[in-house]
């Protein structure tokens, strides 16, 4: 018999539906969001072969979440645009929820599921399999590759030395947002981000993009830029190691 869920129950038994995935892992979630926990979770099942669908519908992923999805060689991305169902399973269970993927990890709303097993309640399963076969059969196929920033022709990612001062152009990258920001050294986070920064005034908070290239790093406020970037701007803001 399908099983009631509650809010623990519920992300309890997403978490596991990834972790004991096989051969089929399949997400349909509308908002779609990493967390550290979740991306890492569906390393491990793209590590073991699972091949995983991801379905979502309401927002653009942020460049670095794409590029953190890139590196699963296993996974299908789609996107449908009216989607609204929640749903995740594997080849042996199934959660059908209110909750949304990036929530399994954060337990801050109230939310109900229902835990099918493929073999006990067949026919329950079989009906959401095949409606979930028909939003695939729906859906846009999402390029999962890594994007690269791409600067304008007659830009560089090099700041420009006008006498001792640094012209200010929007070359950097909010570690936090990834909003452009001028390249400084000194402030890697837009105005906003800083503010929410400045509540806590942690240096070493991790953050999620490289001050220079964008690309998805663990930065922080003390280590703004990835290695390479750091070896190339170190001269030009005397950064120390
Ligand atoms: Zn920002
Ligand atoms: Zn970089």
């Amino acid at each position: 018999m399908a099983e009631f869920l509650t809010t623990t129950g519920t992300s309890h038994n997403i978490e596991q539906i990834i972790i004991n995935s096989k051969d089929t892992l399949i997400l349909v979630s509308p908002y779609l969001q990493l967390s550290k926990t979740l991306f890492e979770r569906l390393k491990d099942a793209s590590n073991r072969n699972t091949e995983i669908t991801i379905i979502y519908g309401k927002d653009e992923l942020k460049p670095n979440e794409k590029n953190s999805l890139a590196e699963l060689s296993n996974l299908r991305l789609l996107y449908f645009e009216n989607l609204h169902a929640k749903c995740y399973c594997n080849d042996n269970n199934m959660v059908i929820t209110s909750m949304n993927m990036y929530e399994f990890s954060e337990k801050n709303n109230r939310e109900m599921g229902v835990l099918i097993d493929k073999e006990r309640d067949k026919e329950l399963y079989q009906k959401a399999f095949a409606e979930i076969k028909s939003i695939i059969g729906s859906s846009d196929l999402v390029s999962n590759k890594k994007t690269e920033r791409n600067f304008p022709p007659n830009q560089t990612n090099e700041p420009i030395k006008t006498n001792t001062t640094y012209k200010i152009t929007n070359r950097g990258y909010c570690i936090r947002c990834e909003a452009r920001i001028p390249l400084n050294p000194n402030k890697p986070l837009c105005g906003d981000c800083y503010a929410s920064w400045a509540h806590y005034e942690n240096p070493d908070y991790e953050e999620n993009v490289c001050h220079s290239c964008g690309e998805y790093q663990d930065t922080s406020m003390n280590k703004p830029f990835c290695y390479t970037c750091f070896k190339k701007l170190k001269d030009t803001f005397s950064l120390k190691a």
